[in-house]
Protein backbone atom coordinates (compact mmCIF):
# COMPACT_ATOMS: atom_id res chain seq x y z
CA UNK A 1 0.00 0.00 0.00
CA UNK A 2 1.21 3.76 -0.82
CA UNK A 3 1.60 5.88 1.86
CA UNK A 4 -0.44 9.45 1.71
CA UNK A 5 0.72 12.15 0.62
CA UNK A 6 1.03 14.02 3.88
CA UNK A 7 1.31 18.01 3.19
CA UNK A 8 4.82 19.66 3.87
CA UNK A 9 4.96 20.04 7.86
CA UNK A 10 6.32 23.39 8.95
CA UNK A 11 8.62 23.06 11.94
CA UNK A 12 7.19 24.12 15.51
CA UNK A 13 7.50 27.81 15.61
CA UNK A 14 10.29 29.43 17.93
CA UNK A 15 10.69 32.73 18.32
CA UNK A 16 13.32 35.37 20.59
CA UNK A 17 13.61 38.61 22.14
CA UNK A 18 17.51 39.18 22.33
CA UNK A 19 18.41 42.35 24.29
CA UNK A 20 21.80 44.01 24.56
CA UNK A 21 22.38 44.67 28.21
CA UNK A 22 23.29 48.48 27.89
CA UNK A 23 20.53 49.86 30.11
CA UNK A 24 17.09 49.29 31.78
CA UNK A 25 14.38 47.44 29.62
CA UNK A 26 12.56 50.65 27.64
CA UNK A 27 9.38 51.33 26.11
CA UNK A 28 11.14 51.01 22.64
CA UNK A 29 12.85 47.50 23.34
CA UNK A 30 9.31 46.49 25.02
CA UNK A 31 7.75 46.56 21.95
CA UNK A 32 10.10 44.20 20.33
CA UNK A 33 9.24 42.03 23.63
CA UNK A 34 5.76 42.08 23.07
CA UNK A 35 5.49 41.83 19.42
CA UNK A 36 7.88 38.88 19.20
CA UNK A 37 5.92 37.52 22.31
CA UNK A 38 2.43 37.46 20.66
CA UNK A 39 3.78 36.38 17.49
CA UNK A 40 5.33 33.53 19.31
CA UNK A 41 2.71 32.71 21.07
CA UNK A 42 -0.29 33.32 18.64
CA UNK A 43 1.41 30.63 16.60
CA UNK A 44 1.70 28.18 19.47
CA UNK A 45 5.31 28.79 19.58
CA UNK A 46 7.97 28.74 21.92
CA UNK A 47 9.23 32.15 23.02
CA UNK A 48 12.84 32.64 23.86
CA UNK A 49 15.39 34.92 25.25
CA UNK A 50 18.77 35.93 24.35
CA UNK A 51 20.70 38.11 26.63
CA UNK A 52 23.30 39.91 23.77
CA UNK A 53 26.16 40.65 26.12
CA UNK A 54 28.93 40.97 23.42
CA UNK A 55 30.16 44.34 24.06
CA UNK A 56 31.24 44.55 27.44
CA UNK A 57 32.38 48.42 26.76
CA UNK A 58 28.67 49.31 25.73
CA UNK A 59 27.42 47.39 29.13
CA UNK A 60 25.64 48.23 32.08
CA UNK A 61 26.37 46.49 35.46
CA UNK A 62 23.17 44.97 36.52
CA UNK A 63 21.15 45.59 33.41
CA UNK A 64 20.79 41.72 32.22
CA UNK A 65 19.12 40.81 35.17
CA UNK A 66 16.95 44.00 35.25
CA UNK A 67 15.65 43.37 32.00
CA UNK A 68 14.83 40.09 32.97
CA UNK A 69 13.23 41.14 35.73
CA UNK A 70 11.32 43.71 34.16
CA UNK A 71 10.28 41.29 31.84
CA UNK A 72 8.84 39.03 34.28
CA UNK A 73 7.22 41.51 36.12
CA UNK A 74 5.22 42.08 32.91
CA UNK A 75 4.27 38.56 32.57
CA UNK A 76 6.36 37.49 29.53
CA UNK A 77 8.13 34.51 30.60
CA UNK A 78 10.64 32.88 28.38
CA UNK A 79 9.65 28.90 27.57
CA UNK A 80 13.89 27.81 27.66
CA UNK A 81 16.87 28.99 29.68
CA UNK A 82 18.42 32.06 28.74
CA UNK A 83 21.06 32.35 26.77
CA UNK A 84 24.04 34.50 27.35
CA UNK A 85 26.50 35.43 24.18
CA UNK A 86 29.46 36.41 26.83
CA UNK A 87 29.64 32.67 26.94
CA UNK A 88 29.22 31.25 23.74
CA UNK A 89 32.56 32.14 22.27
CA UNK A 90 33.51 28.33 21.65
CA UNK A 91 30.63 28.10 19.61
CA UNK A 92 31.75 31.05 17.79
CA UNK A 93 34.82 30.42 17.46
CA UNK A 94 34.26 27.19 15.97
CA UNK A 95 32.06 28.73 13.37
CA UNK A 96 35.09 31.12 12.44
CA UNK A 97 37.21 27.51 11.87
CA UNK A 98 34.30 26.70 9.87
CA UNK A 99 34.14 30.13 7.56
CA UNK A 100 37.96 29.71 7.43
CA UNK A 101 38.16 26.43 6.20
CA UNK A 102 35.94 27.36 3.56
CA UNK A 103 37.70 30.60 2.39
CA UNK A 104 35.52 33.26 3.64
CA UNK A 105 37.57 35.08 6.08
CA UNK A 106 40.41 37.49 5.79
CA UNK A 107 42.19 39.42 8.32
CA UNK A 108 42.07 42.95 7.80
CA UNK A 109 44.78 45.86 9.17
CA UNK A 110 43.01 48.80 7.68
CA UNK A 111 41.51 51.15 10.96
CA UNK A 112 38.20 52.49 10.97
CA UNK A 113 39.95 56.21 10.00
CA UNK A 114 41.43 54.72 6.53
CA UNK A 115 38.02 53.31 5.73
CA UNK A 116 36.17 56.78 6.63
CA UNK A 117 38.14 58.45 4.47
CA UNK A 118 37.75 56.76 1.57
CA UNK A 119 34.25 56.34 1.39
CA UNK A 120 33.05 55.10 4.57
CA UNK A 121 32.10 51.38 2.89
CA UNK A 122 35.12 48.47 3.00
CA UNK A 123 36.75 48.46 -0.90
CA UNK A 124 38.18 44.84 0.38
CA UNK A 125 41.83 45.72 -0.27
CA UNK A 126 43.23 43.43 2.56
CA UNK A 127 41.23 40.42 0.72
CA UNK A 128 43.44 41.62 -2.65
CA UNK A 129 46.49 41.94 -0.42
CA UNK A 130 45.80 38.08 1.40
CA UNK A 131 45.58 36.80 -2.19
CA UNK A 132 48.42 38.31 -3.28
CA UNK A 133 51.06 37.82 -0.57
CA UNK A 134 50.28 35.89 2.10
CA UNK A 135 47.92 36.56 5.58
CA UNK A 136 48.38 39.61 7.08
CA UNK A 137 49.33 39.50 10.96
CA UNK A 138 46.94 38.48 13.42
CA UNK A 139 47.76 40.83 15.99
CA UNK A 140 45.97 44.07 15.43
CA UNK A 141 43.75 42.66 12.96
CA UNK A 142 39.95 42.61 12.48
CA UNK A 143 38.30 39.22 10.55
CA UNK A 144 36.19 40.18 7.64
CA UNK A 145 33.61 38.10 5.85
CA UNK A 146 34.51 37.22 2.36
CA UNK A 147 31.19 38.48 0.51
CA UNK A 148 31.37 36.53 -2.39
CA UNK A 149 27.32 36.24 -3.17
CA UNK A 150 26.02 38.88 -1.61
CA UNK A 151 22.08 38.87 -0.74
CA UNK A 152 20.72 42.34 -1.92
CA UNK A 153 17.23 41.74 -0.40
CA UNK A 154 14.50 39.63 0.85
CA UNK A 155 10.87 39.49 2.27
CA UNK A 156 10.00 40.66 5.74
CA UNK A 157 6.52 39.92 6.38
CA UNK A 158 5.31 43.35 7.08
CA UNK A 159 6.68 45.28 4.70
CA UNK A 160 7.51 42.76 1.72
CA UNK A 161 9.79 42.86 -0.65
CA UNK A 162 13.03 44.96 1.02
CA UNK A 163 15.92 45.95 -1.49
CA UNK A 164 19.05 47.11 0.22
CA UNK A 165 21.64 49.60 -0.95
CA UNK A 166 23.71 47.35 -3.00
CA UNK A 167 27.63 48.45 -1.76
CA UNK A 168 26.28 48.41 1.90
CA UNK A 169 24.55 44.89 1.69
CA UNK A 170 27.84 43.28 -0.57
CA UNK A 171 30.49 44.74 1.72
CA UNK A 172 33.02 42.58 3.13
CA UNK A 173 31.90 43.19 6.61
CA UNK A 174 33.65 42.61 10.24
CA UNK A 175 33.09 39.18 12.26
CA UNK A 176 35.51 39.88 14.76
CA UNK A 177 36.74 42.62 15.72
CA UNK A 178 40.91 44.24 15.86
CA UNK A 179 39.64 44.66 19.54
CA UNK A 180 39.02 40.39 19.82
CA UNK A 181 35.34 40.94 20.42
CA UNK A 182 32.66 38.67 18.43
CA UNK A 183 30.49 40.69 15.92
CA UNK A 184 27.00 41.25 16.66
CA UNK A 185 26.21 39.63 13.11
CA UNK A 186 28.14 36.76 13.91
CA UNK A 187 27.02 36.08 17.22
CA UNK A 188 23.12 36.29 16.23
CA UNK A 189 23.26 34.20 13.52
CA UNK A 190 25.58 31.46 15.07
CA UNK A 191 22.28 32.08 17.98
CA UNK A 192 19.59 31.86 15.70
CA UNK A 193 20.84 28.99 13.74
CA UNK A 194 21.44 27.32 17.03
CA UNK A 195 18.57 27.98 19.26
CA UNK A 196 16.05 26.61 15.93
CA UNK A 197 14.73 30.07 15.45
CA UNK A 198 12.55 29.97 12.63
CA UNK A 199 11.22 33.78 12.58
CA UNK A 200 13.10 36.81 13.74
CA UNK A 201 10.59 39.95 15.05
CA UNK A 202 12.51 42.73 16.16
CA UNK A 203 12.64 46.73 15.23
CA UNK A 204 13.14 47.37 11.84
CA UNK A 205 16.52 49.48 13.13
CA UNK A 206 17.86 46.17 11.91
CA UNK A 207 16.16 46.15 8.46
CA UNK A 208 19.66 46.73 6.44
CA UNK A 209 21.65 44.66 8.57
CA UNK A 210 19.17 41.68 7.59
CA UNK A 211 20.81 41.52 4.36
CA UNK A 212 24.33 40.91 5.69
CA UNK A 213 22.84 38.36 8.12
CA UNK A 214 20.91 36.56 5.12
CA UNK A 215 24.60 36.22 3.38
CA UNK A 216 25.92 34.34 6.41
CA UNK A 217 23.24 32.04 6.65
CA UNK A 218 23.92 30.98 2.86
CA UNK A 219 27.92 30.41 3.80
CA UNK A 220 26.82 28.51 6.71
CA UNK A 221 24.28 26.14 4.53
CA UNK A 222 21.87 27.25 7.44
CA UNK A 223 18.23 27.32 6.56
CA UNK A 224 16.84 30.89 7.11
CA UNK A 225 14.10 32.03 9.41
CA UNK A 226 11.56 34.30 8.22
CA UNK A 227 11.05 38.46 9.39
CA UNK A 228 9.09 40.58 10.94
CA UNK A 229 10.55 44.11 11.89
CA UNK A 230 8.00 46.42 13.55
CA UNK A 231 7.68 49.94 13.72
CA UNK A 232 10.15 51.05 16.03
CA UNK A 233 9.05 54.09 18.70
CA UNK A 234 10.74 57.62 17.89
CA UNK A 235 11.01 60.86 19.42
CA UNK A 236 11.28 63.04 16.18
CA UNK A 237 11.93 61.67 12.91
CA UNK A 238 14.97 59.29 12.31
CA UNK A 239 15.61 59.58 16.57
CA UNK A 240 14.57 56.12 17.84
CA UNK A 241 13.69 55.72 21.32
CA UNK A 242 16.94 54.10 22.96
CA UNK A 243 18.99 53.60 25.76
CA UNK A 244 21.74 56.11 24.38
CA UNK A 245 19.21 59.00 24.10
CA UNK A 246 18.04 58.41 27.53
CA UNK A 247 14.83 56.10 27.55
CA UNK A 248 13.44 55.68 30.88
CA UNK A 249 13.05 52.34 32.42
CA UNK A 250 10.29 50.48 33.13
CA UNK A 251 8.30 51.22 36.03
CA UNK A 252 8.65 47.75 37.28
CA UNK A 253 5.43 48.31 40.19
CA UNK A 254 2.44 49.39 37.58
CA UNK A 255 3.25 47.32 34.27
CA UNK A 256 -0.62 47.10 33.04
CA UNK A 257 -0.67 51.03 31.61
CA UNK A 258 2.32 50.62 29.72
CA UNK A 259 1.78 46.79 28.46
CA UNK A 260 -1.74 49.13 27.35
CA UNK A 261 0.47 51.46 25.41
CA UNK A 262 2.47 48.81 23.84
CA UNK A 263 -0.40 46.98 22.42
CA UNK A 264 -2.27 50.49 20.95
CA UNK A 265 1.37 51.05 19.46
CA UNK A 266 0.95 47.65 18.13
CA UNK A 267 -2.66 48.85 16.66
CA UNK A 268 -4.34 46.06 18.73
CA UNK A 269 -7.93 46.94 18.91
CA UNK A 270 -7.81 47.17 23.15
CA UNK A 271 -10.26 49.22 24.76
CA UNK A 272 -10.00 50.50 27.98
CA UNK A 273 -11.70 47.74 30.11
CA UNK A 274 -8.94 46.14 29.84
CA UNK A 275 -6.95 48.30 32.24
CA UNK A 276 -8.29 46.35 34.60
CA UNK A 277 -7.36 42.85 33.73
CA UNK A 278 -4.04 41.49 34.99
CA UNK A 279 -1.25 41.21 33.31
CA UNK A 280 -1.64 37.42 32.39
CA UNK A 281 -5.39 38.66 31.04
CA UNK A 282 -4.11 41.54 29.14
CA UNK A 283 -1.29 39.25 27.76
CA UNK A 284 -3.60 36.55 26.87
CA UNK A 285 -5.82 38.98 25.16
CA UNK A 286 -3.36 40.31 22.99
CA UNK A 287 -2.07 36.83 21.78
CA UNK A 288 -5.92 36.30 20.94
CA UNK A 289 -6.25 39.70 18.85
CA UNK A 290 -2.91 39.49 17.65
CA UNK A 291 -2.06 39.83 14.01
CA UNK A 292 0.81 41.55 11.66
CA UNK A 293 -1.42 42.04 9.46
CA UNK A 294 -2.97 45.02 11.81
CA UNK A 295 0.80 46.41 12.69
CA UNK A 296 1.29 49.73 10.88
CA UNK A 297 3.77 49.43 7.81
CA UNK A 298 5.99 52.05 8.87
CA UNK A 299 9.47 51.73 9.90
CA UNK A 300 9.00 54.33 12.77
CA UNK A 301 6.02 55.88 14.72
CA UNK A 302 6.72 58.99 16.47
CA UNK A 303 6.17 58.24 19.96
CA UNK A 304 6.43 60.40 23.43
CA UNK A 305 7.19 59.21 26.92
N1 LIG B 1 20.64 42.85 20.59
C1 LIG B 1 20.02 43.69 19.60
C2 LIG B 1 19.49 44.95 20.26
O1 LIG B 1 19.27 44.98 21.46
C3 LIG B 1 18.86 43.02 18.89
C4 LIG B 1 19.34 41.93 18.00
C5 LIG B 1 18.28 41.22 17.19
O2 LIG B 1 17.11 41.21 17.58
O3 LIG B 1 18.66 40.66 16.19
O4 LIG B 1 19.30 45.92 19.55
Amino acid sequence: MTKSVQPNEMPPYRGRFAPSPSGPLHFGSLIAAVGSYLQAKSNQGKWLVRIEDIDPPREVPGASDLILKTLTSYGLHWDEPIIYQSQRSDAYEAALNQLDLDQRLYHCICTRKMIQSAGGIYQGSCREKERRDNRNSEDESALRFINSTPTLSFIDQLHGHCQMDKAFASEDFILKRRDGLYAYQLAVVVDDIEQGITEIVRGSDLLEPTVRQLALYAAMKASTPKYVHLPVAATKPNFKLSKQNGAPGLDLSNPIPTLYRAFQFLNLPVNPALLDASTEELLNWGVAHWHIQYLPKQREILFTT
